[in-house]
């Protein structure tokens, strides 16, 4: 891990611009290689030291490092684009959304296609790589998955339903084609690269060639679009018709495929990853495939057994009351549990039987109760011992 630029000149956040300079040359003059002369770790500090300096003590690199760290400090470093995908929630996403994974299941391994860091998209500046194909070059690419969060309650998500959801989505700018040119602009030799269309870049002490980040490796280069202000991506909002399967439950992923972030140069689509939440029911409960439920009874349709009516997913439907139930008793209904959307099988309802108290004090009822509890042939809590 690199180390805070604040730490290494032993700052607060909020020091001013003369506290910075002050620290600085304090530190600088205890650490200089001409007064540490062949010490190796002093010259180390020097250099951090230096680093530091360079860009807390400059106004604008210091708010880039604020905002994105390092990584806002590279050359190229498109800060529009960042804070865009940085918004869209699209950075620090560690969990790894496998391509197979389908409504559900625990796939890991491959990346979901997404910006890790801000090293990513710095790549995509300069071209994605291989394996992508690079809309600068012209080889067609794969648009980017993407995935959004939905709340539904229970029911629906027992049911499963369709909708249409309304998503913003970072689309290719249609007036350059996603390449941030003026399309109408006369193309003119690359300044940044002299036209080879590649750049030298040093890296600690590798230097190597990248494509060259003004014109993409074009060796030229036009005005940058005024609708995309030059970064190929405009955001569009798209209204898409949506299937939730029966059964998904809270983290379930739906992928739609091809609703993810346009291809390049007629690469396809990404794919579009719905996480489901599921808001809690006050009634209906649910634990693997089973569906939990409490029906109150009165004392009679304990007592004497009976038919009663309770509603489920698929409608209303009458349930058997054996005579003699307690209160506590859970009835099975097979087939009427929670879809699973693996085997296509659904799990149980569990019915379990409250027995409810009239609230009176009204005289018959009274008496009435005093009369049944002459049949409980022992002390009821004769068991219960700690
Ligand atoms: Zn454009
Ligand atoms: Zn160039």
């Amino acid at each position: 891990m690199a180390k805070d630029y604040y730490e290494i000149l032993g700052i607060k956040k909020d020091a001013s611009k003369e506290d910075i300079k002050k620290a600085y040359r304090k530190l600088a003059r205890k650490w200089h290689p001409d007064i540490n002369p062949g010490n190796k770790d002093a010259e180390q500090r020097f250099k951090e030291i230096s680093s530091a300096y360079d860009c807390l003590g400059n106004d604008e690199k210091r708010r880039l490092y604020d905002e994105f760290g390092e990584d806002g400090l590279r050359a190229g470093f498109d800060e529009k684009k960042a804070r865009e995908y940085k918004q869209w929630g699209a950075y620090g996403q560690d969990s790894g959304y496998g391509r197979e994974a389908d409504y559900e299941g625990n796939a890991g391994g491959q990346g979901f296609g997404r910006y890790q860091s801000y090293e990513d998209i710095f790549g995509d500046l300069f071209g994605r790589g291989g394996v992508e194909g690079d809309f600068r070059t012209g080889a067609a690419g794969k648009g980017r998955d993407i995935e959004h969060e939905i709340t539904i309650d229970l029911l629906s998500a027992l049911k499963g339903f369709e909708t249409e959801l309304s998503l913003q989505k970072v689309g290719n700018c249609p007036l350059c084609n996603g390449s941030g040119i003026d399309p109408s602009s006369p193309m003119t030799k690359c300044r940044t690269c002299g036209g080879s269309g590649r750049v030298n870049v040093a890296q600690g002490p590798i230097q190597f060639t990248k494509p060259c980040p003004e014109c993409h490796g074009h060796g030229s280069t036009g005005k940058p679009c005024p609708q995309c202000n030059g970064t190929g991506h405009v955001t569009v909002t798209e209204r898409i018709k949506v299937t939730i399967p029966m059964g998904v439950k809270e983290g379930s992923r739906v992928r739609l495929t091809g609703k993810g972030e346009q291809g390049f140069n007629g690469g396809q689509p990404g794919d579009l990853y719905l996480i489901i939440h599921v808001k809690e029911h006050h009634f209906l409960k649910r634990e693997g495939d089973d569906l939990f439920m409490d029906v109150p009874i009165t004392v009679g349709e304990a007592v004497n057994g009976g038919s009663i009516e309770i509603p489920t997913i698929d409608g209303r439907v009458k349930i058997k009351v054996p005579p003699n139930s307690q209160s506590g008793q859970t009835l099975r209904l097979k087939g009427k549990g929670a879809m699973n959307m693996k085997t296509k099988k659904r799990g149980e309802l569990m019915v379990k039987l409250i027995v409810k108290v009239p609230r009176s004090n009204d005289r018959e009822m009274l008496d009435a109760a005093e009369k049944i509890d002459r049949f409980y042939k022992e002390d009821l809590r004769a068991g219960i011992v700690l």
